[in-house]
């Protein structure tokens, strides 16, 4: 989409030059500034406030020094992040990544996503980012905690439950988060509500596990239901095998569908009689194995080296839920020419611009990563809610509050893209309508 209004066009360019040598952070935010064009229009006010010139910049970015112990006695070091975003509407609040394609360009673009996802989630929570470049996979449990120590002991002097609350995100499960609570407990002597996706011994939620999975089916699914479509016989392939595929897959299936595969960073799995969730749980939740193992005890079913392959198996309904840029023009295409009519994202920015182009241009219902993978921090959203009240709730409780969320956030873009002329644009709409609350909040309480 090519901008005509002046004032975007400048502040777009600023953009590229303040954050040279970050394309994932110019990418994301290029998205949302040409989504919102019209609101900019319509809203002098909030240009003359100088809200989107403040909205572009994180309001503080913190870079530290990781040092470990290895097994073997030697000394690892890693770098550090958290870029705590925008606090209009709330707390920062954002995962924790470990991989070690993490940089400050990868953080800054999940936490200025985050803003926007957080607040259409309707819960009072500001956007952050963390993570490190440090790798668990093929570590010891001992080095991962020994890690987590110390990310925690630097992390630490810049979050607690009423300023900065991080989660879970790649790389960060139940395991990494208890490492870090113990040791921010241990250094504040405070048990808050500092982390969420806690275990369930220590403050966790019910449902969280399932939340960005779960979600990601309950918004499809409205998406699907207002064009006159459901889950119900579709075929779907999912990306990544992690937390968010998991359990998308779970729900997917539950909803009638049948989920024909699933993904790792080496490659992926197809299964036409549809994927055995239990053994896929088994493999990855809890023998931390690959994906390939799979094949092994299901004959029917083939494995396959390399990540985009996975989106040459037909499908009506494809769920991108491992990583950012996973879907280019030239697999969108694909899917398209072999009769995908919905894409809904599970995982943060996984379409480039080109494969989002080709979604639009050909009529795809596709659900956009800002509203549709938001049921993970609006469960995180309910955790701290929980934490504050010294209570918890049901999984059923959880699970029906996390569906109401869902069907808001779906009905919030749908309205938003109506109003603004975009009728069935769900990513302008998503734009549009998280960044109007964050905006009317940032103008409220003047230049800071
Ligand atoms: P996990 O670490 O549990 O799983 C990530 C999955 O994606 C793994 O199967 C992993 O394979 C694969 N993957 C990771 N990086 C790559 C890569 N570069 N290329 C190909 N595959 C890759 O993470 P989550 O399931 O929690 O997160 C998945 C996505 O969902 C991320 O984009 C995350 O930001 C997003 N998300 C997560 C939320 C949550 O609540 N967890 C909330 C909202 C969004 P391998 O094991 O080989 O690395």
């Amino acid at each position: 989409m090519a901008l005509k209004n002046k004032y975007l066009i400048d502040l777009l360019e600023t953009v590229k030059k303040r954050n040279q040598g970050e394309p994932e952070f110019i990418q994301a935010v290029t998205e949302v500034i040409e989504t919102l064009e019209p609101v900019i229009e319509k809203r002098p006010d909030l240009v003359e406030a100088g809200v989107l010139d403040r909205l572009v910049e994180p309001e503080r970015q913190i870079v530290f020094r990781v040092p470990w112990v290895d097994d073997n006695g030697k000394v690892q070091v890693n770098r550090g992040f958290r870029v705590q975003f925008n606090s209009a509407i709330g707390p920062y609040k954002g995962g924790i990544r470990l991989h070690p394609s993490v940089y400050i360009g990868i953080i800054k673009f999940l936490g200025f996503e985050q803003v926007f996802k957080n607040s259409l989630t309707t819960l009072p929570m500001g956007g952050g980012k963390g993570g490190s470049d440090f790798d668990p996979k093929g570590k010891s449990d001992g080095e991962v905690m020994r890690f987590c120590q110390s990310f925690m002991t630097e992390l630490c002097k810049h979050i607690g439950a009423d300023t900065d609350v991080p989660a879970g995100d790649i790389g960060t499960g139940a395991r990494e988060i208890g490492y870090m609570f113990g040791q921010y407990k241990r250094l504040r002597n405070e048990f808050t509500g500092v982390l969420t996706g806690k275990g369930l011994t220590y403050g966790g939620s019910l449902a969280r596990t399932e939340a960005t999975g779960y979600g990601l089916c309950y918004f499809t699914n409205e998406m699907l239901k207002a064009n006159g479509k459901s889950f119900e016989g579709k075929t779907v392939v999912i990306s990544g095998s992690g937390n968010v595929a998991i359990y998308a897959t779970e729900k997917a299936t539950a909803l009638g569908a049948k989920v024909v595969a699933l993904s790792d960073s080496n490659g992926y799995i197809y299964d036409p009689d549809g994927i055995d969730l239990a053994c896929v749980k088994q493999l990855k939740e809890v023998e931390r194995k690959r994906i390939k193992e799979y094949v092994s005890t299901h004959p029917n079913a083939t494995y396959t080296e390399g990540c985009k392959g996975i989106w040459t198996i037909k499908c009506d309904i494809a769920l991108p839920c491992a990583t950012q840029n996973e879907i280019d023009g030239e697999s969108a295409a694909i899917l398209v020419k072999n009769g995908c009519w919905c894409v809904s994202e599970g995982a943060n920015m996984p379409s480039t611009p080109e494969a989002i182009n080709t979604y639009l241009a050909n009529g795809i219902l596709y659900g956009p990563a800002k509203a549709a993978n938001a049921g993970g921090v609006a469960t995180s959203g309910l955790e701290m809610s929980q934490n504050s009240e010294r209570l918890s709730w049901t999984f059923e409780e959880v699970d029906a509050k996390l569906h109401g969320i869902m069907v808001s956030i779906f009905n919030a873009c749908d309205s938003a893209a109506k109003e603004y002329g975009m009728e069935g644009n769900y990513m302008a709409g998503a734009n549009i309508a998280g960044f109007l609350k964050v905006a009317e909040a940032m103008k409220a309480q003047g230049c800071v």
